[in-house]
């Protein structure tokens, strides 16, 4: 399967060979900065399945779980581009936003719940977790 998208000034362009190992929603705190109140919406890929061209820039924090967490975005129009964690350095969270209409990718799982703020509207249909839920399954290579 092949995935492409662009951030919203151009300057960032990504493409993607692979399947997404989960598709989720995020509601923890960070996510709701990085995405103006709402959730982020990632579609998990292989690290090597990524490839990302144009100028990036990206910020790094640790997480309550002691992980460090590296957010990348274009330095141009700020568009989130993708996250990563230390925990897992063979996996990314490419955001939703970025990839091209008609992706057909949709969140089945909802996370860290906990952080939600009461107006949220929570899916039924989604999986949900309080907070981190298990790792999507290894990647197979
Ligand atoms: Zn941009
Ligand atoms: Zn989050």
């Amino acid at each position: 399967m092949e995935y492409s998208g662009r951030c919203a000034c151009g300057a960032v362009e990504i493409r993607i060979l692979g399947k997404p190992l989960a598709v989720r929603q995020c509601w923890c705190r960070h996510c709701q900065q990085i995405a103006a109140g709402g959730p982020t919406h990632n579609a998990v890929f292989r690290a090597a399945d990524i490839g990302i061209e144009g100028p990036t820039a990206s910020h790094d924090y640790v997480a309550d779980s002691g992980n460090i967490l590296t957010r990348t975005h274009c330095p141009a129009c700020g568009t989130p581009i993708l996250g990563g964690s230390s925990a897992r350095p063979d996996m990314r969270a490419v955001r939703l936003g970025v990839l091209d209409e008609a992706h057909g990718l949709r969140p089945t799982i909802a996370i860290w719940t906990s952080e939600a703020p009461p107006w949220a509207l929570l899916d039924p249909a989604l999986e949900q977790y309080p907070q981190q839920p298990p790792a999507p399954p290894a990647p197979q290579s």
